[in-house]
């Protein structure tokens, strides 16, 4: 299983070279707001939401002063709006109180803020900070239940597992490239079988749409002409940005 892990991770890579995270930020407080705001929506509608965000509160200070009915309209279309308002004031007023207005890069640290859970501080720490983190989310845990490296669904015992299989020089980008790949290809309900490129390596080939024509059909983003989630994409990335809240 290990070995047939590991051939899986070195196929994503050569899939998606230029796999990363799929929400805009510009700094480690921007990615942990945008976070936070990705619970139960997509990452597209976030990137469209956080320009005017941060254009409104760029730093922890001015978040943790917002007036709260304001910070709801702006990021009303991410959902659960008054609940995701209160996250972030708590959020920031952390922020600024017990970390001198910085977000901290350790583990135990992000986790005591409010409303940041494990997965987000893995999120931030992997990708603002450099430091290796597995993010067991939906796509995640539901692909290496797929490929059998696990039977887990708690995401704690899922991220324990997968840290065993990888050294941990790969675990940001593998978290990546398995989202990418759950996104793209091997979609929950209907899995694109026929057109994986991993197939030979899966267990649970079948399990989607076999007829090579009928997959390709099921393709999303770039291999489908349709942009990735990122409204400013890092340099490398195939597709083309995502349009602008209310653009299309
Ligand atoms: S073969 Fe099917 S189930 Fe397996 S990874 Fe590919 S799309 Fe997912």
């Amino acid at each position: 299983m290990v070995r047939r892990a590991r051939r899986i991770n070195r196929e994503l890579a050569e899939v998606y070279p230029y796999a990363h995270p799929e929400l805009d930020f510009r700094n480690p407080f921007e990615l942990l707001v945008a976070t936070v705001l990705s619970a139960q929506t997509t990452d597209l509608r976030v990137n469209q939401t956080t320009p005017a965000l941060f254009a409104a509160y760029p730093t922890p200070e001015d978040m943790a002063a917002a007036v709260p009915e304001e910070m709801e309209e702006i990021i009303r279309p991410t959902g659960f709006f008054r609940a995701k308002t209160k996250s972030l004031l708590g959020l920031s007023a952390a922020l600024r109180d017990d970390f001198g207005g910085e977000v901290p890069g350790r583990l135990k640290d992000l986790v005591k803020l409010p409303g940041v859970g494990r997965k987000t501080a893995n999120v931030v720490l992997g990708n603002a900070f450099g430091v290796p983190g597995i993010t067991v989310d939906t796509h995640f845990g539901r692909l290496v239940r797929r490929w059998k490296w696990t039977d887990e669904e708690d995401p704690v015992k899922v991220e324990a597992v997968v840290a065993g299989i990888f050294p941990k020089s790969e675990w940001t980008m593998l978290s990546h490239r398995v989202v990418f790949h759950g996104r793209r290809i091997c979609h929950a309900r209907k899995p694109a079988c026929g057109a994986c490129p991993i197939a030979p390596l899966c267990p649970s080939y079948g399990e989607g749409e076999t007829d090579p024509e009928k997959a390709r059909k099921l393709l999303k983003y770039e291999m489908g002409g349709y942009p990735g989630q990122r409204l400013s994409p890092p340099a490398d990335y195939p597709g083309k940005p995502a349009p602008a809240l209310g653009a299309g």
